[in-house]
Order: structure tokens, then C-alpha cells, then sequence
């Protein structure tokens, strides 16, 4: 981090006090344009539960994206910047602009969704008799089990129809009277074993293939012509550390792949990148509030932990360094977090100069994703407040 960056986290901790979760909304859109430059042909539906913040659910409204939903509050959320648009736009809008991508829904979420035309994806026969009888009106979209070793965090234990099914599945689908618009996956968050994206592509080939051999209708009528969909889901990486694969190599990979296989096709690839949009772009800073020595290490207890903004450590697998803004010989620090629970442990081996002082401040990086999302209130105490910069 640059200085003048340090310099102006600091200057927020003073003002706002701490924790303080800092969100850049102008690293949001450099997020969002990278999507869209090495990946062009593809609409980014952004994942909202990474991190459902209004402003950053507003930030990429306003850059164009559309959004993957998994709730109904999400899906009110993502609706409340839709609602601004006039009636006709809104009408032709928002099938393009929304896919719940949670392929579990609740009949009263069904006969919300059947007011609007969303995209819904689904994976079992017991799903698709509740959406015929709650939400016949909606877009369906077939969730596959696609492999995802490598991945930091798999889905495919819980989610998506086996391959060999996939193509029954729809066809009931269709049976039922109910419109198939494509296929989705994902293969797994922080995915960074790139084959994962290619045999879950190949694998969607073969089922479009096999699905008009059997001569079902897939896909939405646009200008006389019949598209489907293909969502590749998420799980596209973020640098947290050197031994992360490139966005870059994926995009490239990616392009060569979709085109090989569906360039002559009609098919329409959205994605529904999480992570990639919102990690790099929040910082938290935090202070220490007390300090003592365990053992002949020093330990320091923070304003913020576990059951807050560093949750994700338990749901997300991932960790967040801490760093000071005092230079100083590093030693090997534990951290704390505040509550009366010894799990609200962040880190026994955070590299941290040993002199620091209760009041100072430390802070973290790439902290956006799966992070204030999962934070609780336990203990009593509040997540962190959060302040924008580059509104
Ligand atoms: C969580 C989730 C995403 C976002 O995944 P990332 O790895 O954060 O990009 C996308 N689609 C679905 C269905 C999800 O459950």
C-alpha cells in the first residue's frame, strides 16, 4: 500500500473512528472494467452476496452490470435501483438484468419472483413442481455439477444436476410447460485450477448437444431467433497472494474455449463474478485495545475479529494480514478480536513490529469479499462502520 494511501486510512480511522471498513467505489469500476475488457463478450451478473452494500450495488448498477440474486432481499435490493428506471425500460429490463441463482427458493419467494421476469436456476425434479406451480412465468436455467478441485471454496457438494441427468431434467422442464433458457455452473470460489472452467464448458457442449439430438426447445426468442444461455458462474480469482493464478490467462483461456465450442452457435455467456469485483477493493482498519504477553509472545487485542469483519477466515477460508502503519523490527504477533471467545483468535502468527502501543491502528487489504456480509453481532459488539471514498 502507498504511502498517501496509508496516510488517508489513517486520517478516516480518526475521523470515524475504529473498526472502520473503507470501501473505494473507484476500485470497484477498475474491478468491473477489467471484467468487461478481457472478457467482452460476456455479461457480468454480479454476485450481491460477496458483499451487498447499496452503494457498491449502485456503483455497478451505474457501470451496466447486471446481478446474481440468492434471496429475496437481495433481489429487493438489486430491484430498488431497477425501480428507478421508466415503466417500458423496466419491462424489457429486468429478464436481462437479474438471475436468482439459487436453485432452492421457497414458494413464497417463487410467487414473488412470478411478478418479474427473472432467470432462475434450478437442479431437481422436486424444484421444478414447485416452480410450476408457483412461478410458471419464470426463465429457467439449469445449474450442472461441474468439478471443482483446486477451488478454495467448493459448491458442488450441495449444488447442480450430474451430467447424466441434465438433459431429462429439462426435458421434464419442458414437459411441465415451463421455459428452459440454458445451462449454469460454477466451479467453486477462488477457483485457481483453470481446467475446472474448461471441462465444465465442455461438459455444457455436450448437454446443448445431446438436448437438441432430442429435439428440445432451449433457449429465449430475441428478433425471430432462438438464443441460449450459458452462465459460467464465478469463482474467478483474486491475487490475495504471488501463487494465485492471472485473471489475465483465464480471460484468455476462456475467450479461445467459448468461441471453439459455441461461436457458431446461438449462445448468449453471462458470468457472476463475486469475489473478483469486490475483494481488492475494501481495506478495514482496526485498533489495538489491549496487549499483553502470552507464553513470550506478544499478543495484541483488536476492535474488530472473527465474528466480524474477519469472518471470513471461518466461511471464506481466506486470511487477511494484518499490517501496522509504525515501521519497526516485525516479530511473529498474535492477534485477537474482542469478544469473550478464544475462537475470536485472528491470527498466532501475524508479523507485526512488537512495540506497538494500545490506540495504534493496524490495518488490512483485499478484505471486500465474503467479509461484513457474514459478520454478526455478537458479543454485543457492532460490525465496523463503513465510509466510502471515491463516491
Ligand atoms: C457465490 C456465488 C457466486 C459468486 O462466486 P465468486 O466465486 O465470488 O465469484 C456466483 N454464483 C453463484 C451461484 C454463487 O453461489
Amino acid at each position: 500500500m502507498t504511502k498517501q494511501r496509508q496516510k488517508l486510512l489513517q486520517k478516516i480511522a480518526t475521523e470515524h473512528g475504529t473498526p472502520v471498513f473503507v470501501i473505494d467505489l473507484e476500485q470497484i469500476r477498475a474491478n468491473y472494467r477489467e471484467f468487461k475488457e478481457k472478457l467482452p463478450k460476456v455479461q457480468a451478473y454480479f454476485a450481491v452476496k460477496a458483499n451487498s452494500d447499496p452503494e457498491i450495488v449502485e456503483t455497478m448498477y451505474e457501470l451496466g452490470a447486471s446481478f446474481d440474486v440468492a434471496s429475496l432481499p437481495e433481489f429487493m435490493l438489486v430491484h430498488e435501483n431497477i425501480k428507478h428506471l421508466p415503466k417500458k425500460e423496466k419491462q424489457d429490463f429486468i429478464w436481462d438484468k437479474i438471475i436468482y441463482a439459487n436453485t432452492i427458493k421457497p414458494a413464497h419467494v417463487l410467487t414473488k419472483l412470478n411478478c418479474y421476469k427473472v432467470l432462475v436456476t434450478f437442479d431437481n425434479i422436486e424444484e421444478l413442481k414447485k416452480i410450476k406451480q408457483h412461478a410458471p412465468d419464470v426463465g429457467l436455467v439449469l445449474r450442472l455439477r461441474v468439478p471443482n478441485t483446486g477451488s478454495m471454496v467448493e459448491l458442488s457438494s450441495k449444488f447442480g444436476a450430474h451430467p447424466g441427468e441434465a438433459v431429462d431434467l429439462m426435458a421434464e422442464a419442458i414437459n411441465l410447460g415451463l421455459g428452459v433458457e440454458g445451462i449454469s455452473f460454477h466451479v467453486g470460489s477462488q477457483c485457481n485450477n483453470f481446467d475446472n472452467y474448461m471441462q465444465a464448458l465442455n461438459v455444457s457442449h455436450s448437454i446443448f448437444k445431446e438436448a437438441k439430438l432430442r429435439g428440445l426447445e432451449i433457449g429465449f426468442v430475441k428478433n425471430g431467433q432462438r438464443t441460449k444461455v450459458l452462465d459460467i458462474g464465478g469463482g474467478f480469482p483474486v491475487k490475495y497472494s504471488p501463487d494465485v493464478k492471472s485473471f489475465t490467462i483465464l480471460a484468455k483461456k476462456l475467450n479461445s474455449e467459448i468461441s471453439r465450442l459455441f461461436g457458431k452457435n446461438r449462445v448468449q455467456v453471462i458470468a457472476e463474478p463475486g469475489r473478483f469485483m469486490v475483494a481488492t477493493a475494501c481495506a478495514l482498519v482496526t485498533k489495538i485495545v489491549g496487549k499483553s504477553i502470552r507464553d513470550g509472545k506478544t499478543c495484541y487485542y483488536l476492535d474488530d475479529g472473527v465474528y466480524h469483519t474477519f469472518s471470513g477466515q471461518v466461511f471464506d477460508h481466506q486470511h487477511y494480514p494484518l499490517h501496522s502503519f509504525k515501521d519497526g523490527e516485525k516479530k511473529i504477533c498474535a492477534t485477537f478480536g474482542p469478544t469473550c471467545d478464544a475462537f475470536d483468535t485472528i491470527s498466532l502468527a501475524d508479523e507485526l513490529p512488537e512495540d506497538l502501543q494500545i490506540d495504534d491502528l493496524l490495518y488490512a487489504e483485499n478484505i471486500g469479499a465474503y467479509t461484513t456480509g457474514s459478520a454478526t453481532f455478537f458479543n454485543g459488539f457492532p460490525p465496523a462502520k463503513v465510509v466510502y471514498i471515491n463516491k
